[in-house]
């Protein structure tokens, strides 16, 4: 039998400073409000299905106004969103935004809950999500989420009777919070959690609604309220000197990667609930109604509660201090309770508030900020008791059992300063984000150990214990180790100290496209962590693939150096992908890992191990024309991957758009949401249809229906609409087989859309003018045929191409077809003339 890791996060100390990584440092007024919260024993859960779904007004008024215990249960990591601050996708955004999660609840005081679903894209429908996720697998960690946080109240974001309104992730996370809230009260519902925990009724469930639900202000006016109320979240606290959604905009402005900056406001606020499950509390001020939320909860709790009452009104703002004597004998007569998922977690709490009233510092820093397994490391120990309590640290054990002290008084403001090696075993494990250890699914990620489940992060093992006799009572307090350096510019700096392997190596490239025959050379860089790196490197390849030399020496003296090796590879004649990883053979092991850093102001510096693996891609593909304008919009790898299968790429800067700039160029292309993002195009785009009437190209990669910079898209009508295909493997038709952009230079098969990843496109046009000639036809299941995916017409002597297909998505996962597409595009209106063939538009 285990227990989970429970209490991860410290959140009764918030934090609202942009150096999220520092340890918190309570102030008076924060160590109060803490102290209040000790006297509330009943919690709120908030669920919904990605980062930056959650109310964080709502978050904030739980655990700020009412004191409840309050939680987020994100579905997902979010790893299928955009990334406005960088380059990370995927599971390295999923990384970004569990940490933008975390970042949020050190602010607005919740705690974070994840599941193993994989934010694998947009879907229409829960159906298809719940196709995609293992629904079983995803109920059985909800329900895992309920029974091990015990909620009184579950609050859903989204409503499970809309199917088919919003994405499918969102009425999935709905639909599953309102099946687990019975089942995590029935022994027979995964039986096997209940090793771990006990089941748990939890008593009312909402659906936090709005008007936007109803599509109107008027709408949800008049609609019918019996079951739905309103709360006023707009509180003001003095104690922090915020209103509650000015803490919840700080919140939510965690979410940078999804650029959700926000801003506060101050006054009355209402949030709406409508009742799901359970009773509609009759007093609509307290949803927590009939439920004791005082310590007569806990058997022979009254005493714990009346001392915790006498201690809050007798606070001294001006010396914390003076409260230990009774905070002590609070800890003390909880611990001779029966265990409970409440002492537990008071214990907890009480224990970190008696070392903010002391202003109890204790730290345990590193020399770096890794180390590898079987490698010493020296350890810096600072403890200091600010304040006049008498206490005595009794000892400090380091994980592994190593005693550093013993017996030292702690007198007032006088630091105590240690140092120690700390040896790590050759048995640890690296400590990267535990749900990317092993390969999941598409909809799943894959979490061995039940214990790691549902975690933000992944747990941190090496720490040093200080063991402090106050009062009597001897209290442990845990510190991870972590490692701090002087930054001229930052200042102090922490970053999260982290176990990895010997080494690591990856290809410089994640993807790798051979237009030809032709070798390349690629890079292979090598990084040591630890001194003396002696061994040599292979490249593991697809068949028919030759790389030389086979294999060549690595030899790094000093830890965090860097060796660059050049391999030639030489793809075969044809049409030809598959991975490749480099090999790093040092002594008798062999490591095959790459570690990526993501490093960011807002979020804690993280360390991620990830197999290491670049694909290479042999194209068969033909093109024409050379010379290629990009004007970038919102951000996509569209120039470095058209560079890649020969292209010149120049990218042309807004303000140096002109008919002589363009005149240079074989074909323009527009960036990602360019009309949605570059306001200069207002009074650019003539100039860009004149380049057409020329005999210029001229391609627009898909923009949004929302905020256009101008009124007229092409130089003929064309209307944009929200279709979209969000099956990357939807069945696609070849309406114009004659079409040039099927057939010129490379002949495009229905082969050409196998293999394409996340979504076919987005935001097709759905009305167009006759000039227009659409050449495919796609659609997700259920849905009628969608013509607009790809449009072409020919303008004076030039050509206007419209393309809502996802290229800016394949193009990096090396797809062919979408590369073959392209070239095309880019190659029209340079047809042979005695091409055999007759090629219309
Ligand atoms: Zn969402």
């Amino acid at each position: 039998m285990f227990r989970p890791y429970f209490f991860l996060i410290l959140t009764l100390f918030y934090c609202f400073s942009a150096q999220a990584q520092q340890p918190k440092k309570p102030t008076s007024s924060e160590i109060y409000q803490a102290i209040e919260k000790l006297n509330f024993l009943g919690s709120v859960l908030y669920l919904a299905a990605h980062p930056d779904d959650e109310n964080t007004r709502l978050i904030s008024h739980m655990a700020n106004a009412v004191k409840a215990r309050t939680a987020y249960l994100s579905l997902t990591r979010g790893d299928g969103g955009q990334n406005l601050i960088g380059p990370e996708l995927r599971e390295l955004l999923g990384v970004i935004r569990t940490q933008e999660l975390v970042a949020a609840r050190k602010i607005d005081g919740g705690e974070q809950l994840f599941t193993r679903a994989n934010d694998f894209g947009y879907s229409k429908h829960p159906d298809e999500t719940l196709a995609i996720w293992n629904k079983n697998e995803v109920l059985s960690d909800v329900v895992w989420a309920i029974r091990k946080f015990q909620p009184d109240v579950i609050i859903n974001r989204f409503d499970h009777r809309s199917p088919g309104t919003t994405h499918g992730h969102h009425t999935s996370s709905a639909m599953l919070s309102v099946e687990a809230f019975d089942m995590a009260a029935d022994k027979t519902k995964f039986p096997n959690q209940l090793k771990s925990v006990d089941v748990w009724q939890p008593r009312r469930e909402f659906f936090n609604t709005s008007w936007w639900f109803y599509g109107s202000k008027e709408k949800f006016d008049a609609a019918d309220k019996t079951n739905q109320f309103a709360i006023d979240v707009g509180a003001f606290y003095p104690a922090l000197g915020l209103s509650n959604p000015e803490i919840a905009a700080l919140s939510r402005s965690s979410h940078k990667s999804q650029g959700f900056g926000n801003t506060g406001t101050r006054g009355n606020d209402f949030e709406y609930l409508e009742l799901i499950k359970g009773d509609l509390p009759k007093d609509k001020n307290n949803i927590f109604e009939g439920i004791d939320t005082s310590w007569n909860r806990v058997k022979d709790g009254k005493p714990i509660g009346d001392l915790l009452h006498k201690i809050q009104e007798s606070y001294d703002f001006t010396n914390p201090s003076g409260s230990i004597p009774k905070l002590v004998e609070a800890y003390r007569l909880i611990q001779n309770l029966e265990s409970s998922h409440w002492k537990t977690i008071k214990s907890e709490d009480l224990k970190n508030i008696i070392a903010a009233c002391a202003g109890l510092y204790l730290e345990v820093a590193a020399e770096s900020n890794t180390a590898t397994p079987n490698s010493t490391i020296k350890l810096n120990l600072e403890a200091i008791n600010r304040s006049p309590q008498k206490m005595t640290l009794t000892s400090i054990v380091l994980s592994g059992g190593t005693m550093v002290k013993e017996n030292t008084d702690l007198k007032f403001n006088e630091s105590h300063r240690f140092n120690s090696p700390l040896n790590i075993p050759s048995d640890a494990s690296c400590s990267s984000p535990y749900w990317l250890n092993s390969k999941g699914t598409l909809g799943m990620y894959r979490v061995d150990d039940q214990r790691l489940n549902g975690l933000p992060e992944t747990p941190k093992t090496i720490t040093a214990t200080f063991n402090v006799l106050i009062n009597g009572e001897i209290l442990s307090y845990s510190r991870p180790v972590i490692y701090k350096i002087n930054d001229p510019v930052k200042g102090e700096y922490y970053k999260p100290f982290e176990i990895v392997p010997e080494v690591a190596a990856h290809i410089s490239e994640p993807v790798i496209i051979f237009a030809d025959e032709e070798s390349k050379d690629i890079q292979v860089v090598v990084k040591a962590y630890r001194n003396n790196l002696d061994g040599f490197v292979q490249l593991a390849h697809p068949r028919g693939w030759e790389i030389y030399p086979e294999k060549q020496n690595v030899n790094i003296l000093h830890k965090g150096e860097e060796q660059t090796l050049i391999f030639k590879v030489t793809p075969p004649k044809d049409q030809s992908e598959g991975l490749m990883t480099p090999m790093v053979h040092i002594g008798k092991e062999v490591y095959t890992k790459k570690l990526v850093e993501i490093n960011y102001g807002h979020i804690p510096f993280q360390l991620v191990l990830l197999p290491s693996e670049s694909k290479v891609v042999r194209l068969n593909i033909h093109k024409k024309g050379e010379n290629i304008g990009y004007i970038e919009g919102a951000g996509d790898v569209v120039p470095e991957s058209l560079r890649q299968i020969g292209y010149h790429v120049a990218i042309i800067k807004p303000e140096d758009i002109n008919a002589e700039t363009l005149s240079r160029f074989d074909a323009i292309v527009l960036g990602i949401r360019a009309y949605n993002t570059v306001d200069a195009l207002k009074f650019k785009q003539k100039l860009l249809f004149d380049f057409v009437e020329q005999g210029g190209n001229l391609i627009v990669q898909y923009n949004t229906t929302g905020g256009m910079v101008v009124d007229e898209l092409a130089p003929y009508p064309l209307e944009l609409s929200r279709d979209r295909v969000t099956d990357e493997n939807a069945e696609v038709t070849l309406l114009n087989t004659n079409s040039a952009l099927l057939n010129y230079p490379n002949k495009i098969t229905l082969n050409d859309f196998d293999g394409w990843v996340q979504e076919r496109g987005l935001y097709f046009p759905d009305k167009w003018s006759k000039e227009f000639t659409p050449v495919l036809s796609m659609h997700d299941q259920g849905e009628s045929p969608k013509k607009g995916s790809l449009l072409v017409a020919k303008y004076g002597k030039g050509h206007y191409i419209y393309t809502g297909l996802s290229f800016f998505r394949e193009f990096p996962e090396g797809v062919a077809g979408a590369y073959r597409l392209f070239a095309n595009m880019l190659s029209i209106g340079k047809e042979t003339i005695n091409s055999n063939q007759s090629l219309k538009n």
